[in-house]
């Protein structure tokens, strides 16, 4: 218990069958993809944080 679980995948929504994806938040697929767009992205990403708030 604690661990947060998620049902469906951040990036498209579908649904989580693994404990570990729903660990993660993503499916195995969308967490490469994920994990390639903060590499490219870390400036932007970072940027669009401060723009939020
Ligand atoms: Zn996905």
């Amino acid at each position: 218990m604690g661990d947060k679980l998620y049902k469906k995948c951040l990036r498209c929504n579908r649904k989580l069958k693994t404990i570990k994806a729903q660990k993660r938040g993503y499916g195995d697929h969308c967490w490469k993809e994920h994990k390639k767009e903060v590499k490219q992205n870390s400036g932007l990403f970072n940027l669009s944080l401060i723009n939020k708030k």
